[in-house]
């Protein structure tokens, strides 16, 4: 796993499972089912599922006793498929109860994610909150301390907003929640270290879900407390949407080296995968090169220079196919995620842009003579032409990966003729 290379705020380092979280650590990719949990056949196929895709840590609902009841059930055919993935048990209003009364489940799982906000009223809260934490220290498992804007504590509100009226000058009532907001994860987690948590069992979390409002919050928990952070925008949405309000949130804050583990909260069509959330949360860490998972594909998003959609059915093909190839080349060849491909659709650019990857063609336009150069570390290599361009392309970045990654007797060799160019 290649190192960040923006200095993270955080200095307390999680281990979550098999996974560190915070400090000098690589910024984390998770996700969260949203199957019943009791079903155990259901939740481990979206788990595998999920993992496969690249989420290194997987957050589950543990909101009843069926629920609790299926976790060590679900860890154990995790183990028995081969997926070793960290599992998050999410607990609100009962947690206290479920950790106390399951013990499987709260020794299987590896960290607990616990809402200050909605573990109950008044006194209870911090009984209820110690309660957890307790089940935390005797296992030695991490928590998430996770604050969200919809369950914000609403005495500790009522207080600040009680506090602020009597101000000569009171100031917003979007300032004051969000330092409730802060208020409340930051006083959580001292709580749980008097209780006897370590700095490094605690990730905390302080979720909104506008992109103004996240990046404020975050920064003034990154000023206030040097713990790891769990960083995402609640709510997010769906579709177009989600996906810019997230990106633009975590770019902002990821940037400043704040965040140390991500979730994008999409909302998926029916029938649609989970998985995309989880390569959107890896698009964003590489394309800030905090992280390399999969091989980029440059593409120009085509002009009136090209009137067939050839260059861009050939990029979505590339990229799919890389994608694909990467769950082998993990292994078979280490480094891979770093490769760069281009594949552009005329003259204009194509050529530069090529040269610029590892491994690029330059399709013709409109008007230009039918061959693809294609250009690899910066030099011309061959042209190639007719009708299977596209096989013979993906031949030639597989034999690259190989000799550049591999020992060179691997590479697919394509059978299409490639004329020197
Ligand atoms: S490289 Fe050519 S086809 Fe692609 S956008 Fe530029 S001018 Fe248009």
């Amino acid at each position: 796993m290649p190192s960040t290379s923006l200095p993270r705020k955080s200095t307390h380092q999680v281990r979550v499972g098999k996974i560190l979280v915070g400090g000098d650590a690589p910024v984390v990719v998770q996700s969260m089912t949203n199957t019943d949990t009791a079903d155990v056949d259901a939740t481990v196929r979206q788990v595998i599922e999920l993992a496969e895709a690249g989420s290194e840590i997987v957050r589950i609902t543990v909101n009843n006793d069926d629920a609790a009841k299926a976790v060590p059930v679900i860890r154990a055919r995790l183990d028995a498929a081969g997926c070793s993935v960290p599992l998050v048990g999410d607990f609100h209003y009962n947690g206290h109860t479920l950790l106390q009364e399951y013990s499987d489940c709260a020794d299987v799982l590896d960290k607990y994610r616990i809402n200050p906000g909605n573990v109950g009223q008044g006194e209870k809260r911090d009984i209820r909150f110690c309660q957890m934490i307790e089940q935390a220290c005797i296992r030695n498992k991490p928590v998430r301390i996770g604050v969200n804007w919809g369950s914000l504590d609403p005495q500790l509100l009522a207080r600040k907003l009680d506090e602020n009226a009597a101000l000569a000058s009171p100031r917003s009532l979007e300032t004051v929640t969000r330092e409730a907001l802060v208020d409340s994860a930051v006083n959580s987690a001292e709580l749980a270290q008097r209780e006897g948590l370590r700095p490094d069992q605690i990730i905390l979390s302080a979720k909104v879900s506008a992109v103004p409002e996240l990046v404020a919050v975050y920064r003034q928990l990154a000023e206030r407390s040097d713990l790891a952070l769990h960083l995402g925008l609640t709510e997010a949405g769906m579709a177009d949407k989600g996906v810019v309000s997230s990106t633009a949130g975590l770019v902002l804050l990821l940037h400043e080296g704040i965040g140390d583990t991500i979730r994008v909260s999409l909302t998926p069509r029916p029938g649609e995968s989970r998985t995309r959330e989880v390569r959107i949360a890896q698009e964003v860490l590489q394309s800030l090169g905090l992280r390399s998972f999969t091989p980029q594909v440059t593409a120009c998003p085509g002009c009136g220079r090209t009137t067939s959609d050839f260059f861009q059915r050939l990029a979505g093909e590339v990229q799919e196919h890389l994608r694909q190839r990467m769950v082998k080349w993990k292994t078979q060849y280490p480094g891979a995620e770093t490769l760069s491909v281009a594949v552009m659709g005329c003259v204009v650019n194509g050529p530069g842009e090529s040269r610029h990857a590892d491994i690029g063609i330059s399709l013709p336009g409109t008007g230009e003579k039918p061959v693809a150069p294609v250009f690899q570390d910066g030099e011309k290599i061959c042209t190639l032409r007719g009708e299977d361009i596209a096989t013979q392309f993906i031949a030639l970045v597989e034999n690259y990966v190989d000799n550049r990654f591999g020992d060179g007797t691997d590479g697919t060799q394509s059978d299409a003729p490639v004329q020197a160019g």
